[in-house]
């Protein structure tokens, strides 16, 4: 079968890396994710250059070359761009499935490839230089697979993996973003591998999940990697809610409800995204009352501990859990302008935008039908009114501050100030008409009394 001889356009300042090491005699190629995304037609996020020359001959043709990393690559600034030139390498020695404990440079184009992960990443691109045409180098038809459609391993896929588990989740990662299928053999590979996930570190677990859960249908991937046992071994909470039954509209398990509720939410929102994942993962352990009986705090704990396990950073858990914390509120339209207020101050106003979508998601999620969706509407109407008329959602929204109830009463300091803005709080929630200055400076003395 004959292929179209592909045309990579490398933006200018790309070209330049590449033409510089040429003059310098050098080979110098674009490599990996930058010519697999451009044979696609995806503009790639960034550019790799691969070369025979050795990290300080890198240096010597670079003399403005940003900094070199303690694998050798050397990163070099030409216009807009910030260009990783990496020498051919092989990476030996994977005594703990994760990182090679050392590299060895190599003259071979080919060597470099060979050691990438999947075929679609192990090919090569040299641009055109003066009247000599571009060439794609591609021993593992890398183009081929592209165009199929199929994440293959390069080489033996079980010695892949036995390398880096971290290639496990890649192909999954990959497969999802893509919408590709995994060749069987490199599936039955990571079947058999899957244990070796545990090794994993926190760190590049949290890297490949982040860029899974920005594809349009995250569960996909959940359900691929539970059906290839990484589930079982990176996200074992996860996987055990395939035995809990959600019991909401539709016959669900408390998995899919999960999956389902994630795909929901926006692909650029990563709270909303772990929110939606992980929202009801409370739930297996208070199965046993049937009620799943305050299941929002347990998921909280749980969320909180995961995402820890995954070295998210603190202010991303913190609004995950709140949100979870937080999940389970249900409106009633008796509920007074009161309740209402009460409401957004336990939520916190920041947070109710989230915490709607949220819902929403949730009812996707579960297949729900227009009332419970009408009843979230209702909320949210009666809610931005509350905001309308400039109610007090937090202290800070109050009229007057700690300064002006020291002032009028002549006290110093907390804890009696904090006790009577409190108390002035409780009263503007219950009375939003109460929030001007002269109200709460008489109230202030009212209550000062006390
Ligand atoms: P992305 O779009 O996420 O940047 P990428 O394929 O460019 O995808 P990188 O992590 O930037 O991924 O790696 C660049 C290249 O290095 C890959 O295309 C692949 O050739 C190689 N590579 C990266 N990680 C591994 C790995 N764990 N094992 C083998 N090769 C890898
Ligand atoms: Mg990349």
């Amino acid at each position: 079968m004959t292929r179209t001889v592909p045309q990579i356009k490398v933006p200018a300042d790309v070209e330049r890396v590449v033409g510089k090491l040429a003059a310098a005699g050098y080979e110098a190629y674009v490599v990996g994710g930058c010519v697999r995304d451009a044979l696609r037609g995806v503009d790639p996020h960034d550019w790799d250059v691969t070369t025979n020359a050795t990290p300080d001959a890198i240096q010597k043709v670079f003399r403005r070359a940003l900094y070199l990393n303690h694998f050798g690559t050397v990163v070099v600034r030409e216009g807009d761009h910030e260009v990783e030139v990496t020498t051919y390498r092989i990476e030996a020695d994977y005594a703990d499935h994760r990182h090679p404990t050392s590299v060895a440079f190599t003259d071979s184009l080919h060597e470099d490839l060979s050691r990438r992960d999947f075929t679609m990443n192990a090919m090569a691109w040299r641009p055109a230089t003066g009247d000599r045409p571009g060439e794609l180098v591609d021993p593992f038809g890398g183009q081929k697979d592209l165009e199929a459609g199929v994440v293959r391993a390069v080489g033996e896929p079980r010695e892949r993996f036995q390398e880096d588990a971290l290639r496990m989740l890649r192909a999954v990662r990959f497969a999802t973003l893509l919408d590709f299928t995994i060749d069987p053999r490199t599936e039955d590979a990571i079947r058999v591998s899957a244990p070796l996930a545990k090794t994993l570190s926190g760190e590049r677990i949290q890297q490949e999940m982040v860029k899974i859960l920005s594809a349009p249908r995250p569960s996909a991937a959940f359900r691929k990697m539970s059906d290839l046992g990484l589930l079982a071994v990176i996200f074992p909470e996860l996987e055990i809610a395939k035995t809990i039954p959600q019991d909401k509209a539709v016959a669900q398990d408390v998995f899919e409800h999960s999956i389902a509720t994630c795909d929901a939410t926006p692909p650029d929102d990563l709270v909303l995204r772990l929110a939606g994942l992980l929202h009801d993962i409370g739930k297996p352990a208070t199965f046993a009352d049937g009620h799943f009986h305050q299941h929002e705090f347990v998921g909280e704990a749980k969320a909180r501990e995961i995402l820890r396990r995954w070295r998210f950073d603190k202010e991303t858990i913190a609004q995950v859990t709140h949100l979870i914390r937080n999940h389970m509120f249900w409106y009633q339209t008796e509920w007074t302008g009161s309740a209402v207020r009460r409401f957004v101050r336990k939520v916190g106003l920041e947070n109710i935008p989230a915490l709607f979508a949220l819902r929403r998601a949730d009812n996707i999620g579960s297949g729900a039908r227009s009332p419970r969706m009408y009843a979230l509407e209702a909320l949210w109407e009666r809610v931005q009114e509350e905001i309308r008329t400039a109610s007090a959602f937090s202290l800070r929204d109050l009229a007057i501050d700690g300064t002006d109830v020291m002032q009028a009463l002549g006290i110093p300091q907390w804890p009696e100030v904090g006790r009577i803005l409190s108390e002035l709080f409780e009263l503007v929630t219950d009375d939003p008409t109460l929030n001007t200055r002269e109200r709460l400076l008489e109230l202030t003395r009212e209550v000062g009394r006390r």
